[in-house]
């Protein structure tokens, strides 16, 4: 059954072929070169096109090397675009637990109202917005801690 589908499909094949091809050194010698000067050795890749780069090629722009005169401005946008979403997961995963804690505090405001209060409309009308509140509050809660655990990434043990 799964054969027959993998036959069925010939485009994955074909590309992995071309990728397997592409990944294996032709010679021995696997260490980088740069690519403006395929004598000199690499000392990294540039972030933007990934060629190799040898030290008086490759620029330093906020941490991420780039080729000099290539791609600086490419990589600039690169780190600031990444440094932007990194703040921009931070400051959701804050909200929701400013949320959590907001709509844990509303549901039990509205519980005690509710409890305290001696009409049965009041009560109708208390309690069930309290028991929502406090699922809202969970909900935020929950949802900021896999956030927070998506952005800390791989976890020391
Ligand atoms: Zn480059
Ligand atoms: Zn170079």
């Amino acid at each position: 059954m799964v054969r027959m589908i993998a036959e069925r499909s010939p485009l994955p094949r074909g590309r992995s072929t071309g990728r397997y091809t592409a990944f294996t050194p032709k010679n021995e010698d696997t260490r980088v070169r740069c690519f403006y000067h395929g004598e000199t050795e690499a000392v990294g890749t540039c972030k933007n096109c990934c060629r190799g780069l040898c030290r008086s090629c490759a620029v330093d722009v906020s941490g991420s090397l780039a080729c000099r005169d290539h791609c600086e401005k490419e990589v600039e946008t690169i780190v600031r675009l990444m440094a932007k979403s990194k703040t921009a997961v931070a400051t959701t995963a804050a909200t929701m637990r400013r949320n959590a804690i907001f709509y844990a505090l509303s549901g039990v405001i509205f519980g005690a109202t509710g409890l305290l209060s001696t009409s049965s409309t009041l009560i109708l009308m208390f309690e069930p917005l309290a028991v929502l509140f406090l699922l809202m509050g969970l909900w935020s809660f929950s949802s900021a801690r896999k956030y927070s655990q998506n952005e800390s990434g791989s976890p020391s043990a």
